[in-house]
């Protein structure tokens, strides 16, 4: 499907009114592939899933390519290993809940995480201790600028915290088309993080769905639903700073929420920063911090972009003041 000024508001999670000269969505890849090998369209070119980690700062002046293409299959399999193959444009927590229902394990602690099965490599998504990373075995994709077919496995992903080789170079037209997923067949849980055993029912026996089951209960009752609230999950990273650093701050303030990365360097939890820091009562027209989760910028029915550019601006500058740390985006600027 090709049009022209068309509506992105039900394309961005935040639901801003913008739209985008051109935007061309396709379901099957060689759809995609002869989109760019014509040339109809006009630069700059986005791909845009489901438009869950990105920030409309005004009208897109180019062309939005969305990948629709659906599919999950087994490709092949070990005594102790599945690997999956899922096409980009399924929806990820649509993906999770296969896997779960096919009881392989891995990815049950990412559920409910909205977006694309193709932005989970460009992300590499994370939640309760456990990232995309840890599971993919390969991206399959389009390099529009060599007009091929490319392959990288894990490694050649050079996956980092919400980052990867995709989202480094996200001014090259490389257009993921599938995922090969390596689960376990072998029941394998990752408990530790947060209070998941909390919300578990008390049982000795486990099972798959009960731990999805808890994530969501504790996504559903702490992150508000883009469907009713605009918004793009965190809107910051948590900031890593050196020890010694994180030592003077945690001298003014003891209970400070943080996590040991290396030996030299600690991560703060940027929401337990902006919530102490006062941040939660910061407003720029209808661009508002929650009231649950400092680090989840809202609209509140009306923001614009720069609303929440401006509100994003004043809390890096209150922070920066505060502590000396300088707050990075993780949502994406357009
Ligand atoms: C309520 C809420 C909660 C969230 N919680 C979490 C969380 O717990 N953990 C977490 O990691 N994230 C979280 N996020 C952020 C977001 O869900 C993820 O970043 C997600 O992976 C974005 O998927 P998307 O399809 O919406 O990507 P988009 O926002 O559309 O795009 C993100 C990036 O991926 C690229 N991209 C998308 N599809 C393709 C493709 N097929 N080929 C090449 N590039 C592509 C885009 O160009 C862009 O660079 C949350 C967001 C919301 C709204």
């Amino acid at each position: 499907m090709y049009s022209e000024q068309f509506s992105l508001q039900t394309y961005n999670t935040f639901g801003l009114d913008v739209t985008t000269h051109a935007f061309f969505e396709y379901s099957d890849m060689q759809k995609c592939i002869d989109f760019f090998r014509a040339q109809r369209y006009k630069k700059p070119i986005f791909i845009l899933g489901g438009g869950s980690n990105v920030l409309f700062t005004k009208d897109f002046p180019g062309t939005i390519i969305h990948p629709n293409n659906k599919g999950i299959r087994i490709v092949d399999e070990t005594q102790e290993t599945v690997f999956v193959s899922v096409a980009a444009g399924e929806v990820w927590d649509d993906f999770v809940a296969w896997v779960v229902e096919h009881n392989f394990y891995g990815i049950e602690n990412l559920s409910l995480i909205p977006g694309s099965v193709g932005a989970s490599a460009v992300q590499n998504i994370g939640a309760y201790g456990v990232e995309a990373k840890d599971f993919i075995h390969e991206v399959v994709f389009y390099d529009a600028d060599t007009d091929e077919m490319r392959s990288f496995s894990n490694e050649e992903c050079a996956f980092g915290y919400r980052s990867s080789f995709f989202k480094r170079r996200h001014d090259a037209l490389l257009c993921i088309s599938h995922l090969v997923f390596a689960l376990s067949k072998k029941e394998k849980y990752f408990l530790e993080y947060g209070n998941i055993k909390d919300v578990l029912p008390d049982s000795t026996s486990l099972s798959l769905i009960q731990v999805r089951n808890a994530i969501l209960f504790i996504r559903e009752t702490k992150l508000p639903n883009p469907e009713f609230i605009g918004n793009a999950g965190s809107f910051f990273k948590n900031p890593v700073v050196t020890k010694d650093k994180a030592d003077k701050i945690r001298e003014k303030f003891p209970h400070m929420v943080s996590f040991p990365v290396s030996e030299t360097e600690v991560k703060i939890a940027a929401g337990w920063l902006l919530d102490e820091l006062g941040c939660k009562t910061f407003r720029v027209g209808d661009a508002a911090v929650h009231e649950k989760q400092a680090l989840v910028l809202i609209n509140l029915g009306h923001a614009c972009g720069n609303d929440f550019v401006r509100l994003a601006e004043r809390i890096i500058q209150h922070v920066n003041s505060k502590v000396g740390i300088e707050l990075e985006p993780e949502v994406i600027f357009l």
